[in-house]
């Protein structure tokens, strides 16, 4: 018998598609993937499955597991907490993979209280559970954890000091998860983007079409990064993390490069321009302002350089350059 397979699993095995008989080969690869457990029988609970990045995961975790994907109105509300820890109890996954979140940065300088209760509050209690049931718990942070000072990438083992309600109570709920002692992955990212929605390039190409000139603040620099990748890297990392426990932590988990918003929005429009859309703005009126002219609620942090160096050293992931991600994005939306 090959490590991490039993007779039932090889009989599975045996039921696979129309290819050729499993051999000692095959059994081996198979092993090799999967360890200690047979794929089709993980339980992946999916948390926030309408999101940005839930969405994504939906398409990404399907290869993984068997997924029950959860939003507000069927039991995944993480203002009733009570409920979703039942829906969890009840299912008891091998993985809860948590995509929900408050994320509306400047709404939560107004309402902490429930920023607390979705981002750390319930997330907590999730964690708990999750170390109850020998469970991996993915979950996701962000770069405003950090306050965005100096222009160096952070690491993960930066200190960190939010600058918002948003980051503090992100903060917050990734503190509470690494106490639990639970199995946990938590990807920091930033500048997430996804063709499904609204999102910055979709506004940009709105206004590059109606106005004669735009104005967008250049002194905050980071990576926009793609919710199909967040959720591909999700996907490969889960599964490494469940056959090796000591992959266990926090990673920085961003597109490659780095760029700032006026140089987003000049790329989006010319990518446009170069596409054929109608644009109404010159490239030379695509104007450049310091964050200090466009005050908004919520302070964010000027430098959102992450490292992502542990993250590819220790899944031996790559991870492609941001304008890659948006390109296909906006081949998608275009
Ligand atoms: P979205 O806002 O797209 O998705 C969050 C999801 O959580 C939404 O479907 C939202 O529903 C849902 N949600 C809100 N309140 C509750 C609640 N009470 N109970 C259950 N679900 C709720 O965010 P992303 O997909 O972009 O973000 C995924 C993760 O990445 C989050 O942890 C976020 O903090 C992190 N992140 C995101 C960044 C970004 O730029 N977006 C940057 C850095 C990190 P609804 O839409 O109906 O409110």
């Amino acid at each position: 018998m090959l490590a991490g397979l039993t007779v039932k699993h090889i009989a599975r095995a045996g039921r696979l598609g129309s290819g050729p008989a499993l051999g000692p080969n095959a059994l081996s690869c198979a092993a090799g993937v999967a360890n200690a457990e047979w794929i089709t029988e993980m339980k992946i609970l999916l948390l926030g499955k309408g999101g940005q990045v839930g969405w994504e995961l939906q398409r990404s975790l399907a290869v993984a597991g068997e997924v029950t994907a959860l939003d507000f109105d069927d039991g995944g509300d993480f203002t009733k907490p009570d409920e979703l820890l039942a829906r969890v109890q009840a299912l008891a996954p091998q993985v809860i993979v948590n995509s929900a979140a408050h994320t509306a940065v400047d709404k939560a300088e107004s309402e902490p209280d429930l920023a607390r209760q979705i981002n750390a509050t319930t997330p907590a209690l999730l964690a708990i559970e999750a170390k109850r049931l020998g469970a991996l718990l993915v979950h996701y942070s962000t770069d405003y954890v950090f306050d965005g000072s100096g222009s160096h990438a952070r690491d993960e083992e930066a200190p960190i000091a939010p600058l918002s309600i948003y980051g503090v109570t992100k903060a917050e709920g990734e503190d509470a998860i690494r106490a639990s002692g639970c199995q946990h992955l938590i990807l920091r990212t930033s500048w997430v983007y996804a063709a499904r929605g609204g999102n910055f390039a979709k506004t940009m190409l709105r206004l590059a079409a109606e106005r004669d000139q735009l104005k967008v603040i250049a002194d905050q620099i980071g990576a926009p990064t793609g919710a199909d990748l967040l959720a591909d890297l999700t996907t490969h990392m889960l599964r490494a993390a469940r056959a090796n426990p000591a992959l266990s932590g926090t990673y920085h988990a961003v597109a490659g490069g780095e760029t700032n918003w006026h140089d987003y929005a000049r790329f989006v429009i010319e990518f446009a321009r170069k596409q054929g859309k109608s644009i109404k703005v010159a490239p030379d009126q695509v104007l450049p302002i310091p964050t200090s002219d466009y005050p908004t609620p919520a302070k964010r942090p000027l430098n959102s350089r992450l490292s992502t160096a542990k993250l590819q050293q220790r899944f031996g992931l790559r991870l492609p350059h941001w304008q890659q991600g948006v390109e296909r994005m906006l081949t998608e939306i275009l």
